[in-house]
């Protein structure tokens, strides 16, 4: 998959941008805030359905204008498309190939990318939520299903919590209807228990020689999916959360929450044997969360049949030369949109550089 053009007005501090990429690398390259991160922000919303810095609509909206608008056109090996998105005064419309789209989730699924910037990094380190928000995403872009299946898991949990903290205030509820929420929680929770389960296995294929690769063979990835329940198919797993929920019932009401599920869940990175989150150094965090980016692209490919397109913000000026030019000198059917403050680290002769000054874009010939 290849992004060809990104168009934009009136965001953040780009009030007028049309910008072309090309296969291979592209470097978007300039001082600190001139919109770099920016623009790889408004392309990436249209692969996750909003903005990667959690920002508002609002907030999105060059400073004294009323809206912006933004427009990709990107080509997969069947044809061209084009995603849209505007927000004008509080209203927003979302158009593919000039179709109208009523739900945030239809535009997800089409244009896929891989998205590492600085914070990423926490992958390893930071807490489970992090590495849970990194499946989520990853495989809601290869299976659209997914997506739908964890906002219905999300409002059952929601329900279900609410009758628990009823009843640990002491106020009666019905138990029959907590029964029918926590059926439901442990049926949806086995669905998205399987997609996460299968994903993880066939990263490590991906994510494994890769990091064995750019470590010079020193260090040995394995990711396992940790939770509370095992089982060998969905209906195990779905059994086993029902079983979980039974017996937990008086521990949950008197916390007044869930205390199992899929929202409990982690990834476990080990390198070299050891739990990564305990004993990676910096560099090994780096590296690890390299592989998982690019595996991650790999996967899709299996899956899609198409390369996701990789936004790489910053992160490159952080890895040393080595595991730089692991990453670019043989890009191959993948597109790579890197930003970068300094050139010096990049072959200039293998990079199509776009200089980024004060929101505006100009491509260097
Ligand atoms: P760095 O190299 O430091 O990461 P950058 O080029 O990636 O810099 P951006 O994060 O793209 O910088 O931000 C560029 C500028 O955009 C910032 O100065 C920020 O204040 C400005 N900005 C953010 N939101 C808006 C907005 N809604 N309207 C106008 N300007 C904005
Ligand atoms: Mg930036």
């Amino acid at each position: 998959m290849i992004l060809n053009r990104l168009r934009v007005e009136n965001y953040r501090n780009i009030s007028f941008a049309d910008l072309s990429f090309d296969s291979g690398v592209n470097l978007l390259f300039g001082e600190n805030a001139q919109g770099k991160t920016n623009a790889l922000e408004c392309i990436y919303s249209f692969a996750r359905g909003k903005s990667f810095r959690s920002a508002k609509d609002e907030e999105l909206v060059r400073f004294g204008e009323k809206g912006f608008s933004s427009e990709i056109t990107f080509s997969d090996r069947e044809r061209e498309q084009t995603l849209s998105y505007c927000y004008y005064g509080g209203e927003r419309k979302r158009l593919r190939n000039g179709v109208t789209l009523s739900k945030q989730t239809e535009m997800i699924g089409h244009f896929r990318a891989v998205l590492f910037y600085p914070e990423h990094l926490q992958l390893i380190k930071g807490g489970p939520s992090e590495r849970r928000s990194f499946l989520n995403i990853a495989i809601s872009q290869c299976y659209p299903a997914y997506l739908k299946l964890y906002g219905d898991y999300s409002r059952i949990l929601e329900n279900r919590n609410c009758l628990l903290k009823l009843s640990q205030k002491g106020l009666s509820i019905d138990k029959n209807e907590l029964e029918i929420w926590s059926d439901a929680l442990a049926s949806v929770a086995a669905s998205i228990w399987i997609y996460r389960k299968s994903y993880i296995e066939r990263l490590t294929q991906f994510a494994s020689p890769l990091l064995s690769d750019i470590s010079g063979k020193k260090e040995a990835l394995s990711l396992s999916y940790e939770s509370d329940v095992s089982g060998e198919n969905e209906k195990e797993i779905r059994e086993a959360y029902r079983l979980l929920f039974r017996e937990n019932l008086m521990k949950e009401i008197s916390l007044g929450c869930s205390l199992y599920g899929i929202h409990r869940d982690d990834l476990n990175v080990l390198i070299n044997g050891i739990s990564a989150r305990s004993f990676a150094s910096q560099g090994q965090q780096r590296s690890i969360v390299l592989s998982l980016k690019l595996a991650e692209g790999e996967l899709s490919r299996s899956l899609t049949g198409e390369y996701p397109v990789f936004l790489f913000d910053d992160v490159l000026s952080e890895l040393d030369e080595y595991r730089r030019s692991y990453v670019l000198s043989d890009p191959g059917e993948r597109q790579f949109i890197v930003t970068a403050c300094e050139d010096s680290g990049f072959d200039l002769s293998l990079v199509h550089t776009t200089l980024v000054s004060a929101g505006s874009f100009r491509k260097k010939e």
